[in-house]
């Protein structure tokens, strides 16, 4: 699925890589490959070696943790973040399984050349280190959800932390999708959509949801949105740290 955009040039979107520093970008961006993925594909298995890190350009991916038989959603990652986090971390085995819910790109790196850059220059595997705390919080939020919030409120949930990571009011997800990432019935899913569209918050349309109204979406939630909301920003560097973060200088060219 290897893109081939090497004529082109393209800014980077990726809030991780956009908020290293420009030379360390510049060191990164020969060893980026652009790539589409598709819905449903896996960029990692679980109990496998991470060969990548994607950096997500667009699109969401899920990080899906169970048995050989059953998984559930324990984050989902968009162009706010990347996967491959073990390798970050010294790991060479991922724990978790990360499928694409809805398709898009990304910028893709080799695990040895992650490694090598890493050591030439600490502060990137430091930058990309500030995502894994607000992870973190996502996953064990979504414990806590599911172990105590009704079904309405989780779906809300679920679309307002989707409508961040892709910066669409139309999420392209099935009930079935939505149900298997919940770990719910697919009955008690479309139950909820009824609800939620008899309301005027969400309009259901042929395998997507599009959000409405975003603030009564908010009004639905329980605080596990906000809580794992908190936890992004945190890891969002600001500009009195005297780091860079501006979109402009993240043009990607030449990469192969
Ligand atoms: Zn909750």
């Amino acid at each position: 699925m290897a893109n081939d955009l090497q004529a082109s040039s393209s800014p980077v979107r990726n809030r991780v890589l956009t908020q290293l520093a420009p030379d360390d970008l510049e060191a990164l961006k020969p060893l980026l490959r652009p790539v589409e993925f598709r819905g449903r594909a896996v960029l990692q298995e679980a109990n496998r070696r991470v060969e990548y890190v994607h950096f997500i350009e667009d699109g969401l991916v899920s990080h899906l943790s169970g048995t050989r038989t059953d998984f559930v959603e324990t984050a989902m990652v968009g162009y706010f973040g990347y996967v491959g986090v073990p390798l970050v971390l010294g790991a060479e085995v991922s724990s978790q399984r990360s499928v694409v819910c809805m398709p898009g790109t990304a910028l893709r790196i080799e695990a040895d050349d992650l490694a090598r850059v890493m050591a030439d220059r600490p502060q990137i595997r430091e930058e990309m280190l500030r995502y894994v705390p607000a992870l973190i919080a996502q996953n064990t939020q979504s414990v806590l959800c599911a172990a105590k919030h009704e079904i309405n409120q989780r779906l809300a949930r679920w679309l307002l932390l989707a409508n961040d990571r892709i910066q669409s009011d139309v999420l392209y997800i099935t009930h079935e999708l939505l149900a298997a990432s919940m770990g719910v019935r697919r009955a008690s899913i479309t139950n909820a959509l009824l609800q939620l569209e008899a309301d005027g918050v969400v309009e259901k349309r042929r395998g997507a949801v599009r959000i409405v109204d975003r603030p009564a979406l908010e009004n639905r939630t329980c605080d596990c949105y906000h809580v794992v909301r908190d936890a992004y920003d945190r890891s969002v560097v600001s500009d009195c740290d005297g780091h860079h973060h501006d979109a402009g200088h993240g043009m990607i060219a030449g990469t192969a």
